[in-house]
């Protein structure tokens, strides 16, 4: 049984189909890439597992269980979660007191009675096991508004993973990186395939094609293809829809 399914998901905008019958399994040990033009509805598609987008018709299942109705905060406490841009980021704050709030917010405390955790150990081990994770142990004692664009998109992949979740739905994590950055972010991403089950949507086609165990391709809301990254690489309606734009 897939960790996550989707099943004939449904979204409209209006007169826009922006997700058309759309499937999708995700797996613990596998990344499973989702790629597609600009206004493909990936996003929308991403919204709809997390729970912020109710889907028009069509279900979710997690563990084979339909959470299709489900809140945010009820499907994240199931462990499936998604990354956000830096918006919950606290730039004065050290990464790992950062990852430390969330490790504190997963452990149900209340964010009113915070008080310096510094050294506590209770928070600090668990966010220092998150910021290794993402590769970012060095940077453990910078503030969070001293680090590189690069950093910062791994300490917001630290604070999901302080969240203790099991499946990661992770929005262009390498958007704005530098080709050194995307790298990194690369490797980071290939450790933890073993641990969770990895949604990732990504322009970057080498670090796709380089991380994925599976592919879908998504055109004007419609899954038009999903498979290994070879047999996406070689499949002529895949080329002429969408990669073959870029040749
Ligand atoms: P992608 O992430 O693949 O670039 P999106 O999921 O962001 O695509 O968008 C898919 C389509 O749905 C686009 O045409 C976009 O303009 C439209 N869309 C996305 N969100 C909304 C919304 N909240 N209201 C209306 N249209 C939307
Ligand atoms: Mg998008």
């Amino acid at each position: 049984m897939a960790t996550l399914s989707a099943r004939k998901l449904v979204k409209r905008f209006g007169g826009l189909l922006a997700t058309d019958d759309v499937n999708l399994d995700l797996e613990t040990g596998r990344i499973h890439a989702l790629i597609g033009p600009n206004g493909a509805g990936k996003s929308t598609l991403i919204a709809q597992l997390s729970g912020e987008l109710a889907p028009d018709a069509g279900e979710i299942l997690l563990d084979g269980k339909d959470i299709t109705r489900l809140p945010v905060h009820a499907r994240s406490l199931e462990g499936l979660m998604r990354s956000y841009q830096l918006t919950s980021v606290l730039p004065e704050f050290t990464a790992i007191e950062n990852v430390m709030l969330s490790v504190q917010a997963r452990q149900g405390h209340s964010f009113r009675f915070w008080k310096p955790v510094t050294g506590q150990a209770t928070l600090r081990d668990p966010a220092m096991a998150a910021l290794a994770e993402a590769g970012l142990v060095q940077a453990a004692d910078t503030p969070a508004g001293e680090l590189a664009h690069g950093q910062q998109r791994q300490l917001e992949l630290a604070m999901v993973l302080a969240g203790e979740p099991r499946i990661l739905l992770l929005d262009e994590p390498m958007a704005g990186m530098s080709q050194s950055e995307s790298r990194e972010m690369t490797q980071v991403l290939s450790r933890l395939r073993e641990r969770y089950a990895v949604l990732l949507v990504e322009h970057d086609m080498e670090a796709v094609f380089s991380l994925a165990d599976d592919v879908s391709v998504l055109v004007y809301g419609r899954c038009i293809a999903t498979g290994t990254p070879a047999e996406i690489r070689n499949d002529p309606e895949v080329r002429k829809a969408y990669l073959g734009e870029e040749e």
